[in-house]
């Protein structure tokens, strides 16, 4: 059985004639399963009983199975999802007024250890396909019946942030592949200027994946020099700052609508003081880059050696940098009380 979930479209219109059917057969295909959302062939009522037959004998259509599931009290709804392996992810819906982004993972752990990131400390396991990347977002639209693929103003489930578990650019052919159908206008439709890749910095990768993808960046920095990135962000000695930020300098040039987010987790004592956030400023200056910040109150886990940041610290370092000139809002932690952030869920979860 191949599993039709995460084919591209190419891919499906080769299988389709294969098959010996005509072309217009795979667009219909596609159709039901990414704008209407379908879960079985028999659903796919303008082809005929014989063609549905051979698709089943054929294909599998899958989604994750849901393990677990919590909705806060402020809403923010989380998933645990586990694959057809048994290897399991995070997912997160966080809404807001009227819309809102669900977060999604691209492996199972992730290579980088980052020494603040619960994902970190449980190494790589494996990849998801692209099939396993979509068909998270495809279990949050079963959830909230977003089938067939509400317009963009009356979607609750408006954007993605590729955030979750894992370090997208180190998955990057699947991750585009999934991409390219989340966005593809005849399916699940997200618009690429709503979605949004954070990377802990891979920098020979994040051009060729933004012209791959067209989505938005956002960049983990966390620390504004090498010798403070690099003890909490082992890939630094990798790719040290420079080589990142002239990474998103090359993303910039020539197109001033390309703005980056610059992700900044405050650690007590680590990278909180206002000479970070001056030298910060500088770093920004040095190369030119249009970028608003988002300032992370760290999330503890047990066994981490860090501490959030004092309320106290957290306003100054924003209010350094907003003197600036640069947007610095403080994110503000959702679903609390259901442990909604980093790792958390599954690490209760294999805990127990
Ligand atoms: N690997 C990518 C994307 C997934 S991590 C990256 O690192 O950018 C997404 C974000 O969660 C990153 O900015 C990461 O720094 C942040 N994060 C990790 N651990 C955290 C914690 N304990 N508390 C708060 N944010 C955390
Ligand atoms: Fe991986 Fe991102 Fe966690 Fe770092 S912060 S360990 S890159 S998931």
């Amino acid at each position: 059985m191949i599993e039709i979930i995460g084919l591209s479209k190419k891919e499906l219109e080769a299988e389709i004639a294969l098959m010996g059917e005509k072309s217009f057969r795979a667009k219909q295909v596609w159709q039901w399963l990414y704008f209407r959302g379908v879960k079985s062939f028999d659903e796919m009522t303008n082809l005929s009983k014989e063609l549905r037959q051979k698709l089943a004998n054929r294909f599998q259509i899958t989604r994750p199975q849901i393990v677990a599931e919590q909705i806060s009290r402020d809403k923010t709804h989380k998933w645990l999802l586990e694959f057809a392996d048994g290897e399991r992810v995070e997912m997160v819906y966080i809404p807001e007024d009227d819309r809102g982004a669900v977060c999604i993972s691209t492996q199972v752990g992730c290579a980088m250890g980052c020494r603040f990131c619960h994902t970190g400390s449980q190494k790589l396991t494996r990849n998801l396909t692209a099939g396993e990347i979509v068909s998270q977002f495809m279990v949050a639209r079963d959830a909230y019946g977003e089938w067939p693929s509400p317009t963009h103003e009356t979607r609750y489930l408006s954007n993605i942030v590729v955030m979750g578990m894992g370090e997208p650019l180190q998955n990057l052919e699947n991750v585009c592949q999934a991409l390219n159908i989340l966005t593809d206008n005849e399916g699940i439709a997200i618009s690429r200027r709503r979605i949004t890749m954070s990377t802990s910095g891979i920098a020979p990768q994040i051009l060729p994946a933004l012209q791959a993808t067209g989505v938005r960046l956002a960049v983990s920095l966390h620390a504004p020099n090498n010798e403070l990135r690099s003890q909490i962000m082992p890939i630094n000695k990798r790719y040290p700052i420079e080589q990142v930020l002239e990474a998103c300098k090359a993303y910039q040039a020539g197109d001033g609508s390309r703005y980056i987010t610059f992700e900044y987790l405050l650690l007590d004592g680590v990278n909180d003081t206002p000479d970070c956030a001056r030298q910060l400023i500088l770093l920004m200056k040095k190369y030119a880059l249009r970028a608003s910040f988002n300032l992370i109150p760290f999330n503890p886990w047990p066994g981490c050696a860090f501490k959030p940041s004092k309320p106290e610290s957290i306003a100054t370092f924003a209010r350094i940098l907003e003197n600036a000139g640069y947007a610095a809002p403080v994110r503000v932690p959702r679903g609390q009380d259901i442990l909604a952030a980093c790792g958390q869920l599954k690490s209760l979860k294999t805990n127990a």
